[in-house]
């Protein structure tokens, strides 16, 4: 009787006790041992720590048409806290200081190239690079360019919907690129460009523009355009914007920069861009 006693108290006080540490020890075992750990990155990465913000997208801006100007809007491009891209005419009264300016101050300076358009265009005929002209023309131009500003790293296309349309006139120009070691953005001032085709068979490091910012001189509008390019770099992890010397586009990236860093976006040169989108591929 007294056994049968015991044998009870066993199956009823014990037994559910010792299933449940059965089953709370094989949880902690799972937990502690088995479950899959947080692996800690091999090399802190500083861009990526705590004390900044994750990042968004890499912002490149190129802002052109500069030398014509020389006052309180090209001086207050030389203000601007970001990695931009300034694009010069060459031939103008003030390209020369300019691109030397920029560059002391710490911008990334290219060639603003003129090129025949479908419309017909007036002024920098100097510098214009036009259909009809022999390539030997169009080599001795675009080398007279990289001799009056020659702290330009790269070129992008002013005007130019004829000319990068024509596989001669951009072969002869990635000639010029290659020797002169120099990068090449297309404008994109046609859909029918062929310019980054050539480019890539010429071996010539190049990108294309994404979005213009401020085909519209409305301050509401080059806004909506800073953030079209914004919505891209984070959606393709990378975007090209180009703009130009106006005192509204001024303004606008004046104020947006700031706050751009901040919710993560980073803005780097077009020559960093493109290494990057070489490394990528
Ligand atoms: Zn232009």
């Amino acid at each position: 009787m007294k056994q049968r006693q015991q044998n009870q108290f066993i199956l009823n006080q014990i037994l559910p006790f010792a299933f449940l540490g059965i089953i709370l020890l094989t949880l902690f075992w799972y937990v502690f041992w088995i479950s899959p750990k947080e692996v800690p990155p091999a090399t802190p990465d500083e861009s990526l720590s705590d004390t900044s913000p994750k990042v968004r997208g890499i912002i490149a801006i190129v802002i052109d048409d500069f030398g014509y100007r020389n006052d309180v809007v090209s001086e207050g491009f030389l203000d601007l806290d970001a990695r931009l891209t300034y694009a010069v005419i060459p031939g103008h009264e003030n390209s020369q200081s300019f691109a030397k300016n920029a560059q002391n101050v710490g911008y990334e300076v290219i060639i603003h190239m003129p090129m025949e358009s479908h419309v017909a265009s007036k002024g920098e005929a100097e510098y214009r690079l036009m259909t009809e002209m022999t390539s030997a023309e169009i080599e001795e131009v675009t080398e007279r360019a990289f001799s009056h500003l020659p702290q330009a790293i790269g070129m992008n296309n002013h005007q130019g919907s004829k000319a990068t349309e024509d596989p001669r006139v951009m072969r002869v120009v990635s000639d010029v690129l290659l020797r002169h070691q120099s990068y090449f953005v297309d404008s994109r001032t046609t859909s029918n460009t062929i310019a980054q085709r050539v480019m890539d068979k010429a071996m010539v490091p190049n990108i294309r523009r994404h979005v213009f910012l401020d085909n519209d001189f409305d301050p509401g509008l080059i806004y909506k355009q800073l953030n079209e390019l914004a919505l891209l770099a984070e959606e393709q992890g990378m975007a090209v914007g180009i703009g130009h010397v106006k005192k509204e586009t001024l303004h606008v990236l004046k104020e947006e920069i700031p706050k751009m860093k901040e919710q993560g976006f980073q803005f780097r040169f077009v020559s960093e861009i493109i290494n990057q989108e070489l490394q990528r591929h």
